[in-house]
């Protein structure tokens, strides 16, 4: 099977140097290897969507020379797809309503199971959940290693129809690696902890698990995730050679300096070693790339 990458952003702000990194190491993976990159915007959040920012994402990766091989994937258009997976999920028993609401979650966040077997009369379907096992799900990580969650213990069963009646991450994102035949997920290190939940939904859905690669964090010297909703580390200040030189390095691949961007490209195409990516979570921009 040709081996596919994507990349994934949501379109809450503009593509900031800690996306630039997830979208560089995904491309890098995949075509390195002579496989196929793909774009999806995650527009499934209206509340937290900035106007425009999608527009603006694919016009900065194309100046980038980031271009998917495939039509961009809007998960806003994929609805149908969501609530047909919810069905056969309701249906085969893993999944069930729940009428929780946040204040009926315990501190520890862990769901404990309250609408598990069923609701009674009085109370109204708010969201669906997705019933998790007491045992240990395990998984390589590329960069981070070895993984070992147990879902019962982390979060217990987990939403996968939201109360306002939006699909959830966890649940599109599963629906759409499977259905563009994603076999490689490289993203950043933040995600890692969602990571046991889709290998979970996957499982139930008896579809493929891809591989996974969790690359580190970009932080600002006061520790803080590099984020586009506090609208940090403007990449559009830098030249996009200088951004791309910045991001590679950030991500272990020592690049010559001062090349082209076309001929940083062609270095990193070439040079590209996943294994040189460092496990650790944050890695501090000194300077604010
Ligand atoms: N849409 C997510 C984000 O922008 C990334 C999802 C993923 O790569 O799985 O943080």
């Amino acid at each position: 099977m040709v081996s596919t990458g994507r990349f994934a952003p949501s379109p809450t702000g503009e593509l900031h140097f800690g996306s630039l990194a997830a979208a560089v190491a995904s491309f890098l993976q995949a075509r390195s290897d002579g496989g196929r990159w793909l774009i999806r915007i995650e527009d499934i959040d209206p509340p937290r969507e900035v106007p425009g920012s999608a527009g603006r994402i694919l016009q900065d990766l194309l100046e980038f020379g980031l271009q998917s091989d495939l039509p961009v994937l809007y998960q806003s258009q994929r609805t149908d797809a969501y609530k047909n997976t919810i069905s056969e999920l309701l249906e085969s028993g893993d999944a069930f309503w729940c009428s929780c609401s946040r204040a009926d979650i315990p501190a520890s966040g862990v769901y404990p199971g309250t609408c598990r077997d069923g609701l009674s009369r009085d109370k109204t379907p708010r969201s669906v959940r997705l019933k998790v096992h007491d045992m240990p799900i395990c998984f390589n990580d590329l960069v981070q290693g070895r993984i070992e969650e147990n879902l019962a213990e982390t979060v217990g069963d987990f939403v996968i129809w939201r109360a306002d009646d939006l699909p959830a991450y966890q649940l599109a994102v599963v629906v759409d690696d499977a259905c563009q035949r994603v076999t490689e997920v490289v993203r950043g290190v933040d995600l890692l902890s969602s990571t046991a939940r889709q290998i979970h939904l996957l499982n139930r859905m008896k579809l493929p698990v891809p591989r996974y690669a969790h690359h580190p964090l970009a932080v600002d010297a006061k520790g803080r995730k590099l984020s586009k909703r506090l609208g940090s580390d403007p990449i559009s200040l830098l030249s996009r050679s200088e951004a791309l030189e910045q991001v590679l390095h950030f991500l272990g691949q020592p690049c010559p300096a001062g090349l082209s961007l076309e001929d940083l490209w062609s270095w990193a195409l070439e040079n590209w070693r996943l294994s040189r990516i460092p496990g650790f979570e944050q890695i501090s921009l000194d300077s604010g790339a």
